[in-house]
C-alpha cells in the first residue's frame, strides 16, 4: 500500500495512464496506415509495412510525440485525423473518482506527457479533465521527452517538487526508468492501459489495473 501521508506531490501521465490507449494504438496502427495508403494508391497491408518501421525508428524520441514532424513526414495533417476520430478518445475506468479524491486533498497534481500541445489540447478538450490539475506540462515545452533526464531536470526547475515525496503513475516503463534514475521514489505502473487488450505482465515495478487500489487516501 502507499504511504500517502509522505507524498505531497503526484505527477500523472495521460495516454494509457488516465486515457484509454485504444485511442492512440486504434489511430497509429489503423487509422493512419489506412489513409497514408488511401493518399499514396497502396493497400492498407502495404502501408503498414511502410509505416511501422518508421514509428518503431522513433520511439522514445521527441519526434514520435510530434504532430508537426509526422505531418510532414508522412505529408497527411496528423492533428486533423485525430480530431476525426476524437469520440474515440475516452477516461479511462475509475480516473475521475480519483481525480475527484486528489483533488480534495492539499496534494500538488501535475499531468506530465509527452503528447504534443495540440493532442493535448484535442484530449483535454474532449474528456474535461484539465481543471483537476494544478499544472499541466507536455514535454514538448522543454523539448525532451520523460524518458530523458533532462526532461525532469527542466520540469523541477520549473514547477519543484520534493523526490522523495513524490509519486508518479505512468504506463511507460522507459519512462518509470528514467524518473528512478533520476530519484523519484514512489513509481507505479498500469497494467490495463489500452481497453481492447489483455493486461499485462508487468516487472520492475509496482502496477495497478486502474485506480481503485490507489483510493484509500
Ligand atoms: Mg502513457
Amino acid at each position: 500500500m502507499l504511504e500517502w501521508k509522505n507524498i505531497d506531490t503526484i505527477l500523472l501521465d495521460m495516454d494509457g495512464t488516465l486515457l484509454d490507449l485504444n485511442f492512440d494504438n486504434h489511430f497509429w496502427l489503423e487509422f493512419v496506415p489506412r489513409r497514408y495508403a488511401q493518399k499514396n494508391g497502396l493497400t492498407i497491408e502495404q502501408a503498414k509495412l511502410q509505416l511501422v518501421p518508421q514509428f518503431k525508428e522513433m520511439e522514445g524520441k521527441i519526434e514520435w510525440y510530434c504532430l508537426d514532424y509526422w505531418s510532414k513526414t508522412l505529408k497527411l495533417d496528423i492533428a486533423g485525423l485525430k480530431a476525426e476520430i476524437a469520440g474515440l478518445i475516452a477516461v479511462l475506468p475509475h480516473v475521475t473518482e480519483f481525480l475527484t479524491a486528489i483533488q480534495q486533498s492539499p496534494k500538488q497534481l501535475i499531468l506530465v506527457t509527452n503528447a504534443h500541445r495540440d493532442s493535448l489540447d484535442l484530449k483535454m478538450e474532449e474528456t474535461c479533465l484539465s481543471p483537476f490539475f494544478d499544472q499541466i506540462i507536455s514535454s514538448h515545452d522543454y523539448g525532451a521527452p520523460k524518458e530523458a533526464q533532462s526532461f525532469w531536470t527542466q520540469l523541477y526547475k520549473h514547477q519543484p517538487f520534493d523526490k522523495q515525496r513524490t509519486l508518479l503513475v505512468d504506463d511507460s516503463l522507459a519512462v518509470l526508468k528514467s524518473a528512478k534514475l533520476y530519484g523519484i521514489k514512489y513509481l507505479i505502473s498500469i497494467s490495463k492501459p489500452d481497453s481492447q487488450l489483455a493486461k499485462r505482465e508487468i516487472i520492475g515495478f509496482p502496477a495497478i489495473e486502474d485506480f481503485r487500489s490507489l483510493m484509500q487516501l
